[in-house]
């Protein structure tokens, strides 16, 4: 006779840890206990040395799908006379650094059920359990258990107890199960917050509003969701109107893999996305039109599948693709809350599908893209937080806040970096509140202060500003595109020397101006700009990035003084002129993002956009009908990469009317060429690609595709988004070198 006791740490609560462990003790014929504590799961078992040692490889072999250990301790202990095995209540001491799991999509056999009209959970939209459903947007605190969670306001049914509480069901302990007699349930209200129907009949009047025209808001998972016929060209125009969003595309939810199959292109690791627990948007090939105004002049959709039992039930029932767009106001975050949504969306939705499980955050969908083969997560939110990045060595317990666009936060303890999900755009008092929210949230779950405070050097973000006012932690400023590139090496678990390449549209500089086309050479020491793009001036700043023909304009004013390009005003031209004479309000940039914009404008895709990234967009998607073309000429001085050959060789093209997309595959071409230029020079042989301008699949891959042709081992990003929903994590990076190197002087 033996004992031995194990703790476990990772994803090991919320995926069926405990009733894995109660069957393989039985079947072993071992005695003891199983207990989630905050540490994670602690297991004690005692028996023969075989059964024991069987025990231990079943432990490592027969692990559940969605559980991931990631470290076990183990120690042999003398026998204290165990009767029988029972699964103990949790233990709340100790410091919290169990994992936190995702919201996943509802398994195959939870779907069967709620289509099986034998079913006791028959078109029950919040059937799950221990293998799928909702987590993360309804914990409060941990562990996870049922008491901390929002379905604590519904006390199960004699039915449910029953499946919870035995260990050969599936929903035992899953904390969130339900079924029709004891759970939560759906109500239909009219746009003043008046209930119509309730159960199964508000699910289907719903399903009647989308198929009449109707735009229905749909609280859902992770707030709400906007929802209107993806065919119905004028409940497409009507919901563009109505959120004031002109072309920015919209998601599209499909009823079944099939359908989606219709309308995209879908290869084998798109496949796999689309349908695993996660289930974020992907964005795919359009083969066949929805109603134009879904995603204008864009040949990709960002395609999804219903993930909840309500969407599969709703989606089944309408059996056409819907718009699901986030249920908000621009640059706000989504709605969760039925009667704050009855307000805010108020002159958006015409009718409400809600329902009375509260959500505690509001977490997008995911947004994915597979570039060269890989998945990149380009919005990071739904099925992937908060699960952290892990590292090789332990962090200083740091909080970084990330920037001001695509806004995330991250939190350092341990090995593992926790990345919150996409809070979004800093720029409306909704989204900083929810920002503010988001860092308390991340600090309080996980009981931790942070010892120092990281933000990026611009001293106008908001999420900078809300550091400096912290007065409990020391707080640091990091470069922008230093975050960048410390971000894709965190991921790459990279230690340099790397040659970074960080292109965006915007990030403070250390001189003050602002950069966005830049080499970086990382190593132990830090940081060296080792080249960059000429700079150019940004007209009017903010509006420049408005409309990318003024960018264009200060392009060609920068190479030949006065000249007759655009479709200004005589007015505009003399305002224009006057800017870029006296430098009034005329930021000088190095953006690689900016010079995207400006050969869009120049090639007349796009003259002036309405949301970020529509003109490089249009270039991108102009670029990938033709797959290689010849750079265009450039020169590369002390550093600095001159685009002014490249444009006037374009503007010779221009005026040969060549094709649009013979020429944007050329600048693609030219970009890609740069990148290879400067890396010859500065003889790195790990080359890192960073920053938004790399969401681009077509710029990303050509340039892979000529590096790896020249020897040059690349990394691009994958976990940790490219964008900057990524810089959090960079900058806790820069957060540890910092403190490392302070102990070591
Ligand atoms: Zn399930
Ligand atoms: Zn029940
Ligand atoms: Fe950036």
């Amino acid at each position: 006779m033996e004992r031995i006791r194990y703790e476990i740490n990772g994803v090991v609560q919320g995926v069926g840890f405990r009733p894995f462990i109660y069957r393989l003790a039985v079947e072993q014929h071992l005695n003891g206990w199983v207990l989630n504590s905050s540490q994670g799961v602690i297991i004690e078992v005692e028996g023969s040395v075989k059964d024991l040692r069987l025990f231990d490889r079943r432990l490592y072999s027969e692990t559940p799908p969605n559980a991931h250990m990631t470290r076990i301790f183990s120690e042999k202990l003398e026998p204290a006379g165990y009767r029988a095995f029972e699964i103990r209540q949790s233990n709340e001491e100790g410091i919290k650094t169990t994992l936190i799991l995702p919201d996943l999509a509802t398994c195959d056999l939870c779907q069967d059920e709620v289509f099986d009209p034998e079913n006791r959970r028959y078109r029950y939209p919040f059937t799950n359990c221990t293998h799928c459903g909702p987590r993360y947007t309804i914990i409060e605190n941990l562990p996870y258990d049922r008491q901390y969670t929002t379905m604590k306001a519904f006390p199960m049914c004699d039915e449910c107890r029953e499946e919870y509480l035995n260990p050969y069901d599936r929903r035992f302990h899953a904390q969130p199960n339900a079924c029709p007699q004891c759970g939560p349930h759906l109500e239909f209200w009219a746009s003043n917050g008046e209930v119509i129907v309730t159960h199964d009949d508000a699910l289907i009047l719903a399903g009647l509003a989308v198929r009449g025209g109707k735009i229905v808001a749909v609280k859902g998972l992770g707030g709400f969701h906007l929802i209107a016929n993806a065919r119905n060209e004028e409940a497409v125009q009507t919901l563009r109107e109505r959120k004031n969003r002109p072309h920015k595309p919209f998601a599209v939810m499909f009823p079944d893999i099939n359908m989606l199959r219709e309308y995209c292109e879908v290869s084998g690791i798109e496949h796999e996305l689309l349908t695993c627990s996660v289930a974020p948007i992907v964005l795919l090939r359009r083969k066949q039109a929805l109603a134009p105004s879904v995603a204008p002049d864009n040949p990709n959709i960002g395609a999804f599948l219903p993930y909840t039992p309500l969407h599969q039930l709703l989606m089944t029932e309408l059996n056409i693709p819907v718009i699901a767009t986030s249920g908000n106001k621009t640059d706000e975050p989504i709605c969760i809350d039925e009667n704050e949504a009855v307000e805010r969306l108020a002159g958006i939705a015409d009718v409400f599908l809600v329902h009375n499980r509260p959500i505690v955050r509001p977490i997008d969908d995911s947004v994915v893209r597979v570039i060269n083969g890989a998945p990149v997560i380009l919005r990071r939110a739904r099925g992937y937080a908060p699960l952290p990045i892990e590292m090789e060595d332990e962090l200083p317990t740091m909080l970084a806040v990330g920037g001001q666009q695509k806004n995330t936060i991250a939190l350092s303890h341990g090995k593992r970096l926790f990345l919150s999900q996409h809070v979004g755009n800093l720029e409306t008092v909704a989204a900083l509140e929810a920002f503010e929210r988001t860092a308390r949230d991340l600090e309080n779950i996980y009981e931790i202060t942070p010892q120092v405070i990281i933000a990026d050097k611009h001293p106008d973000y908001e999420a900078r500003k809300f550091a400096d006012r912290q007065t409990d932690a020391p707080v640091v400023h990091v470069q922008h595109h230093y975050a960048h590139v410390l971000s894709g090496m965190a991921e790459h678990l990279l230690d340099g020397p790397v040659l970074g390449v960080a292109w965006d549209g915007t990030g403070y500089g250390d001189d003050g101006t602002i950069w966005g086309g830049e080499f970086l050479r990382v190593d132990d020491d830090g940081y060296q700009r080792v080249a960059h793009l000429r700079t150019f001036s940004l007209p009017g700043g903010e509006a420049a990035i408005k409309e990318p023909r003024r960018i264009a304009f200060a392009l060609l004013y920068e190479i030949f003084g006065d000249h007759e390009w655009g479709n200004f005003t005589s007015e505009e031209r003399k305002v224009l002129h006057q800017m870029l004479d006296k430098n009034l309000n005329s930021p000088r940039t190095s953006s690689a993002g900016r010079l995207f914009d400006a050969v869009s404008a120049l090639l007349g895709l796009c003259e002036e956009s309405t949301f970020e990234a529509q003109a490089a967009m249009a270039l991108e998607f102009a670029a990938e009908i033709i797959p290689h073309a010849r750079a265009y000429p450039f020169t590369v001085a002390d550093g600095v990469i001159d685009w002014e050959p490249m444009v006037k060789e374009l503007l010779d093209d221009i005026l040969r009317k060549r094709d649009v997309p013979y020429m944007a595959s050329r600048v693609h071409a030219t970009f890609s060429h740069m990148i290879r230029t400067v890396a010859d020079e500065v003889g790195e042989q790990h080359v890192l690609l960073t920053g938004g301008c790399f969401q681009n699949r077509y710029l990303t891959e050509t340039t892979i595709r000529e590096m790896h042709r020249a020897g040059y081992t690349m990394y691009w990003h994958q976990a940790v988004p490219p964008n900057d929903g990524g810089l959090s994590i960079g900058q806790l990076i820069a957060g540890a070198r910092l403190m490392q190197k302070d102990k070591q002087e």
